[in-house]
């Protein structure tokens, strides 16, 4: 008796059982779409996260893996086609992890992430209207900026992009979304690589020379960056690889060695040895002119960083008598362009090096009414907002992990009339603006949605929050 009931309490106190087991399958329809590009079906109540379908296509799943609350799944067999699946796309690159929304039409990709920030927006109970997404005429090959891993596969130095959820690298050499010059200059270099026997990284054992090929290519300019990402701090036969970049590459105006001896997933270590040439690419944004070294943050898909700053400093209705600052500033993008319209604009960011350029920017553009602060946004704000600045207009671009509580009562306390929030990531975007929505801001016109990663699950956004009168 006394047993019987302990054995139901542990019943109860036990987790739930999932409906399904691991290679079951079953027919059902795909309801929704996950930020991460999966299909979600359910069986019972049970969700399960399927790659490579769509909503409203009926399918067989086969379940792949379960867990307490949630399995995941791969289609065995369409039943039904959704006419939001893009049907001509190569199955090489859904496998890739390049292009994680590729099987959907891109019609049907902007409206997802519209949707996307709207969903967000509604579960923080914020009430706004989100613009349909602005999209690209052409979403393919955009990427300025490539980081290659470079692994031995059958004894040979290989480049390439690892597959979808893995670290398993998968030989590439079209990669779609990049600068199509970016990809045809990676198999040259793989080439030169492999002609001088340089040794491909071994992740497992942390040995080996080249781990990562970066390239950047200016898209007005077409500067080429070369930067080799080196595990050993000598790189053998430099020389001649040099002379042969030179030659098969002539947009080449920098070659880079950047040492990172780290056993991490981080591509980029701290020391870079200029190998030949300059320290920094150029290239142009709305007219302005931008040195951009090895480590700075620079947007990806330069066509639409100018439509992103365009409607940000629309929405910011800015004035010849503003006084703005520019948190998360980068190189000095959003400031520098922006400078010419405002009485003043002061920066803020992280990164020294990316401070460095942001300054050398404003003199190459001749702008005097931009300066850059190095430090933590947070604490240079609260440090401003203590001494009693006062500015008409904030902008913020932070990462994805978005603001901290400090930085929004900062700027609560500066009082701006406008804070612009450029975000590319809508969850931490719909977090902060409840915060600004507490203390006395609202959201005012749409949200709107800007394409700057076609193909890939990231959302970019630009959202105006105003202080209530
Ligand atoms: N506005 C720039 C950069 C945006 S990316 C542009 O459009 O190009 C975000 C930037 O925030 C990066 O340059 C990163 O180095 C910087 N950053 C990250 N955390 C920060 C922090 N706590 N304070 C200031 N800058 C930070």
């Amino acid at each position: 008796m006394l047993a019987g009931c302990r054995k139901d309490q542990k019943e109860k106190m036990m987790k739930k059982k999932a409906p399904v087991v691991k290679n079951q399958e079953f027919e059902a329809t795909v309801i929704d779409l996950t930020y991460d590009g999966n299909g979600v079906v359910k069986f019972d109540d049970f969700p399960i996260f399927v790659t490579n379908a769509v909503p409203g296509e009926k399918i067989i799943v086969g379940v792949t893996k379960v867990t307490t609350n949630y399995g995941f799944g791969r289609v065995v067999k369409r039943l039904v086609e959704s006419a939001d699946r893009n049907a001509d796309i190569d199955a090489k690159v859904l496998q890739s992890g390049v292009a994680p929304l590729a099987h959907l039409t891109y019609e049907a990709q902007l409206k997802h992430k519209q949707k996307q920030v709207a969903d967000v927006f509604n579960k923080q109970h914020v009430a706004v209207n989100v613009a349909p997404t602005v999209g690209m005429d052409d979403p393919w090959g955009y990427r300025n900026k490539a980081q290659i891993p470079v692994r031995e596969i059958n004894g040979e130095l290989t480049t390439g992009f690892y597959r979808r959820g893995s670290h398993r690298l998968q030989p590439m050499e079209d990669f779609y979304i990049q600068d199509p010059e970016i990809d045809k200059a990676i198999v040259v270099i793989r080439d030169i690589l492999r002609k001088y026997h340089v040794a491909a990284y071994d992740e497992q054992n942390h040995k080996g020379v080249v781990r990562t090929i970066m390239v950047r290519r200016g898209h007005y300019s077409h500067e080429m960056m070369i930067v080799l990402v080196t595990r050993a701090k000598r790189l053998p036969t430099s020389e001649f690889i040099i002379n042969d970049i030179r030659e098969a590459l002539p947009e080449v105006v920098s070659i880079i060695q950047n040492v990172n001896q780290e056993k991490t997933n981080v591509i980029m270590g701290d020391q870079n040895k200029v190998l030949w040439g300059e320290k920094a690419i150029k290239d142009t944004l709305l007219g302005k002119t931008f040195a951009i070294g090895p480590n700075s943050f620079y947007q990806v898909n330069p066509a639409m960083t100018e439509v992103l700053y365009q409607t940000a400093a629309d929405k910011a209705d800015l004035k010849p008598t503003d006084v703005v600052i520019d948190a998360y500033s980068g190189i000095g993008t959003i400031s520098l362009t922006i400078a010419d319209r405002v009485e003043s604009v002061l920066g803020v960011e992280i990164v020294p090096e990316a401070v460095d350029d942001a300054k050398r920017n404003a003199d190459l553009n001749g702008i005097k009414n931009a300066k850059f602060a190095l430090g933590k946004a947070e604490e240079k704000m609260s440090q401003w907002a203590a001494e009693g600045l006062k500015p008409d207009v904030i902008f913020l671009d932070p990462p994805r992990k978005g603001l901290t509580q400090e930085l929004v009562d900062a700027a609560v306390e500066m009082g701006p009339q406008k804070v612009v929030y450029i975000s590319c990531n809508p969850a931490t975007l719909a977090r902060d603006a409840a915060l600004f929505v507490e203390q006395g801001y609202e959201v005012t016109g749409d949200v709107q949605p800007i394409d700057q990663f076609p193909q890939t699950t990231h959302v970019e956004s630009v959202t105006v929050l105003e202080r209530k009168a």
